[in-house]
């Protein structure tokens, strides 16, 4: 199979992974009278980020979407801007993160986090809250300078911490994390289950790149390290950031080469191939629960299963 030849499904629109429309314009972020100007510019749109969440709206006519006010009318913290970006019609778009959410604007506007709001909000919605998100969740964990420990302040319109005391500037984390779905000779999919997680509730295997190590190397180690299965060819599907803190998945399809296994017991408690009229029969029955609707476990499964995923209660 050639690098690319998951390119046309992995590429549908997943809300995290789509193209947002939004220009990051990073050359700007150090420029702080082309930021004032910005912010002031009657077109932009800013909405508040707090803990991971924002407010999200439906419209009159079925969509939903992130609550958002003129600057003018935003609560002002200079020191908590993040600039966003700027899309095809030339609106600008900051996140002010706030210790709480405003009160509801009205009755349908609700509190959400990704998980929920990626399902529900366009590309460029999803885009813009995953990247405050992240830039929320970093600032929050580098208050203090990791090279000599003295607090740190915010510059760069979000994207920089700087250390007044040793002049040392950090940049945002992504951590990368791979994720795969293992397949044996027998196109039978290897789904996992975590040791925290609910019985039923089945996903791929997962886990953190370690130092030193390639992210083809590590699909192998986690997949040994998991559930004693050994993988052979390891082909690259797609990405999506996972800013649960700050991690970025990079998703694979997996060839195994041995079949018999043997879970870890530490993060994998369970593990099962499943054909596709097992798996199909399991969803259906509401034995197995499928992955998270946002998460790229569910693509990567979708896209080996050649359609969407059966819920429980379908009739075939
Ligand atoms: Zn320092």
């Amino acid at each position: 199979m050639s690098t690319n030849s998951y390119a046309d499904a992995a590429g549908r629109p997943i809300s995290l992974t789509a193209p947002s429309g939004i220009d990051r314009e990073a050359h700007n972020r150090l420029d702080e009278a082309w930021l004032a100007a910005a912010w002031s510019h009657p077109t932009t749109r800013v909405f508040v980020v707090s803990g991971g969440q924002a407010l999200i709206d439906d419209t009159p006519d079925g969509r939903t979407e992130l609550v958002m006010t003129p600057a003018f009318e935003a609560p002002v913290t200079e020191t908590h801007r993040y600039f966003l970006g700027t899309d095809e019609d030339g609106v600008r778009y900051f996140a002010l993160q706030k210790d709480a959410l405003p009160g509801r604007m009205d009755q349908s506007a609700r509190p959400a986090g990704l998980r929920e709001a990626g399902l529900l909000l366009s590309p460029r919605d999803a885009g813009l809250l995953v990247h405050a998100v992240a830039l929320e969740n970093w600032q929050r964990l580098h208050r203090f300078c990791s090279r000599c420990g003295e607090r740190t302040v915010i510059a760069a319109a979000g994207h920089i911490r700087r250390c007044q005391a040793c002049g040392a500037e950090h940049y945002p984390r992504t951590d990368p994390a791979v994720i795969m779905l293992v397949t044996d000779d027998e196109d039978r999919a290897l789904l996992g289950r975590q040791v925290h997680w609910p019985e039923g509730r089945f996903s791929t295997l997962a886990g953190f790149v370690e130092p030193g190590e390639s992210i083809e190397q590590s699909v192998r180690r986690e997949v040994r390290e998991e559930v004693g299965v050994e993988v052979g060819e390891v082909e690259y599907v797609a990405s999506q950031p996972w800013p649960f803190p700050s991690s970025l998945m990079l998703g694979f399809m997996a060839g195994a080469t041995s079949s018999r296994i043997e879970v870890d017991g530490e993060e994998i408690h369970e593990a099962r191939w499943f054909s596709r009229e097992e798996l199909r029969a399991a969803f259906e029955s509401g034995e197995v629960l499928p992955p998270y609707g946002i998460s790229i476990a569910a693509r990567l499964l979708e896209l080996w299963y050649g359609k969407p995923l059966p819920k429980p209660g379908d009739v075939v």
